[in-house]
């Protein structure tokens, strides 16, 4: 139930894992037992952050199970990180933007969906209330307005959401250059909001939960 939790609060934030794998040396996170978040792809929509776009594989006792998003590069760091499609029970594609679906049509399976996020959902935050891992997409630096603000929380409310959501853990993940370029500002508007573990997200780190 609380692994469900989890890989509910996930997909729903992209508004953001046997035997069969044990053997291989490829495999840089799949631990046997337990459950673990890998982080595909740590990138955004555009190509100047040297990263793949939006994906996250979630690996339960040693197999790679969910697979959310699927953004550019994807398919590649799948096949990277290790994983196999045998062992895919789900596919959730959060939104049909290119970011988070290009890869797809490599994948596909089934999916489900889900909405961006901008921060002003408290629904949400009562859904992700005491979360082990909340990821939360930071392409906007503080400060941004017009259709970026629209789209996506800034630093100092994704650091409230992280707060009010009890997170034990909160991973930053979807950047562009222009959240990248400030993040010693941006991890500092967080920072001063929360005060529990944070990890910015690079492709194929993960995350144990
Ligand atoms: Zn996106």
């Amino acid at each position: 139930m609380k692994y469900r939790t989890s890989i509910l609060t996930i997909l729903l934030f992209c508004a953001i894992t046997t035997t069969g794998n044990a053997g291989s040396d490829k495999l840089n996170c799949a631990p046997n037992k337990g459950l673990t978040l890998q982080i595909l792809g740590s990138g955004g929509p555009v190509a100047d952050d040297g990263r793949a776009s939006t994906g996250y594989l979630l690996w339960i006792n040693g197999r790679s199970r969910f697979l959310i998003d699927s953004g550019g590069g994807i398919f590649l760091r799948f096949g990277e990180a290790g994983a196999r499609f045998e062992d895919l029970q789900h596919i959730a594609i959060s939104h049909f933007h290119t970011d988070h679906s290009t890869d797809l049509v490599a994948l596909l399976k089934s999916a489900y969906f889900s909405g961006d996020q901008n921060g002003s959902s408290d629904a949400f935050v009562e859904f992700a209330s005491g979360t082990n891992v909340l990821v939360m997409h930071m392409p906007v630096p503080e400060g941004i307005t017009g259709v970026g603000r629209k789209l996506h929380a800034p630093p100092s409310i994704i650091g409230k959401i992280a707060t009010k959501t009890g997170a034990e853990k909160l991973v930053l993940s979807h950047f562009m250059a222009r959240s990248l370029n400030g993040m010693e500002d941006n991890l500092i508007q967080i920072r001063s909001r929360y005060n529990g573990p944070l990890i910015s997200a690079n492709d194929l780190d993960c995350i144990n939960f």
